[in-house]
């Protein structure tokens, strides 16, 4: 068989420990045998990311923007620890922080839904795809303990001179004091990635808040969406046949253990950040949930939702073959590469996204898995390790594309 071409390249951001193991049997087993497979490589592992002073990661970050497309293997966040062992010059920031920061990106994350694996929500048949704000509100919030007695005001100094003042609270005592803030451009850039999404993936979108006891601040999230889906999206969404609906958070809440899934969740920040983790585990395994990062000028930067398997990694290095999951990260390529095509259209290449994922599912259903999913699975399992399943995989795309 002719390997498929691909015209532009995908930014291939290498990273840490298993995952990186992973990496490397997931290229060599599942793409290069069957993909000309056309990568500009960054290393953010953490060695290289230490010696470049962190600037490959800066690096990749533009080579998104330059390519549209990149695909990241999970990486370390260093800590103290990590310091420790790797005998860092500092602790450097998050990748994925500095990546987001660099491409003003909003993260959505959906499940691998495969029907050996039941979610704790027995309603739920179709993905639930989380999309969070990940811009100010209390993650930026500026925060006091007030040691006693006194009065608390919120003031604004208009650069025209206007002045805003209001008392928050004359307090009798010791207390606690937070003040939040956002951006109109921000919450309007947040809300053309989201409707986008939408859009792409055919999914109706549902957006809460808590507008009815947040007067301005939630209000003006809860407006600004309206004005945009109003103006730029109402036609779009009707032409494709999808929704875009709008509730209160306790509402939506309790809409969507209700409900059957097959949506696209929009959330402000936090509750993105507490939202995100409920879904994730309530459909089974980390191991089984993407990302894709999105930018408001179409940049995406695939990647797996969980970290670079520490334990797992430790007993390689003693020569054992643990039995970690590399669905998520295998999805993280389909990803980029069906976007790739979709961006080139290369309809070959999307056709292999579209066969691989669906040998991983085969794989899966057929019984045969990692440890994590055996733990989750029904019905009868062959339990296997990391390169054993890939190899199963590899034997399912050979059929698929034969
Ligand atoms: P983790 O790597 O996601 O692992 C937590 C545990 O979840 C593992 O020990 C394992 O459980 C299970 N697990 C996760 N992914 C799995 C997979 N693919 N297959 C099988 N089991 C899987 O999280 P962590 O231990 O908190 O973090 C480890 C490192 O990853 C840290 O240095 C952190 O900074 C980094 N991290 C990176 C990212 C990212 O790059 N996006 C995200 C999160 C964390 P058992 O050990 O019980 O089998
Ligand atoms: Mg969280």
């Amino acid at each position: 068989m002719e390997k498929i071409k691909m015209q532009n390249p995908i930014v291939e951001m290498d990273g840490d420990e298993m995952t990186r193991i992973l990496w490397k049997m997931i290229k060599d087993e599942l793409l290069c045998p069957f993909v000309e497979l056309n990568t500009e490589y960054y290393d953010l592992g953490l060695p290289y990311r230490d010696e470049t002073n962190d600037q490959v990661t800066v690096d990749a970050s533009n080579a998104i923007k330059k390519h549209k497309v990149g695909v990241k293997c999970a990486t370390i966040t260093p800590n103290a620890q990590r310091v420790e062992e790797y005998k860092l010059k500092e602790m450097w920031k998050s990748p994925n922080g500095t990546i987001r920061a660099i491409l003003d990106g909003t993260v959505f994350r959906a499940p691998i839904i495969t029907s050996r694996i039941k979610p704790y929500v027995s309603r739920w048949n179709k993905p639930i795809t989380i999309a969070r704000h990940a811009y100010g509100d209390v993650y930026k919030a500026t925060e006091f303990r007030i040691p006693g007695p006194g009065k608390a005001e919120l003031l604004f100094k208009g650069e025209d001179g206007t002045e805003m003042r209001q008392t928050i609270y004359d307090y009798e005592c010791a207390g606690v004091l937070q003040g939040q803030y956002n951006k109109d451009s921000s919450i309007e850039s947040f809300a053309r990635v989201c409707f986008e999404y939408a859009l792409s993936t055919k999914q109706d979108m549902w957006f809460a808040t808590k507008d009815t006891i947040s007067k301005q601040y939630d209000q003006t999230f809860k407006f600004i969406f309206q004005r945009i889906y109003d103006e730029e999206f109402k036609e779009k969404f009707e032409a494709a046949g999808i929704e875009y609906f709008y509730t209160l958070i306790d509402d939506a809440v309790a809409r969507v253990i209700r409900s059957e899934g097959g949506f696209l969740w929009v959330c402000k920040n936090y509750d993105g950040d507490v939202m995100s983790d409920m879904v994730s585990t309530a459909f089974g395994s980390l191991a089984m949930m993407t990302s894709v990062l999105v930018s408001p000028e179409g940049n995406y930067e695939y990647e797996a939702a969980h970290g670079t398997v520490t334990r797992h990694y430790y007993r390689w290095l003693k020569g054992e073959k643990p039995s970690s999951n590399p669905i998520a990260t295998i999805f993280a390529w389909t990803g980029a590469l069906r976007k790739r095509g979709e961006l080139d259209g290369n309809n070959e290449l999307m056709a292999f996204a579209d066969k691989l994922e669906a040998a991983c599912l085969d794989t899966i259903e057929s019984g045969t898995m990692t440890g994590d999913l055996a733990a989750l699975s029904e019905g009868e399992t062959r339990v296997v390790n990391s390169e054993e399943f890939i190899a199963a995989i590899r034997a399912e795309l050979e059929k698929k594309l034969a």
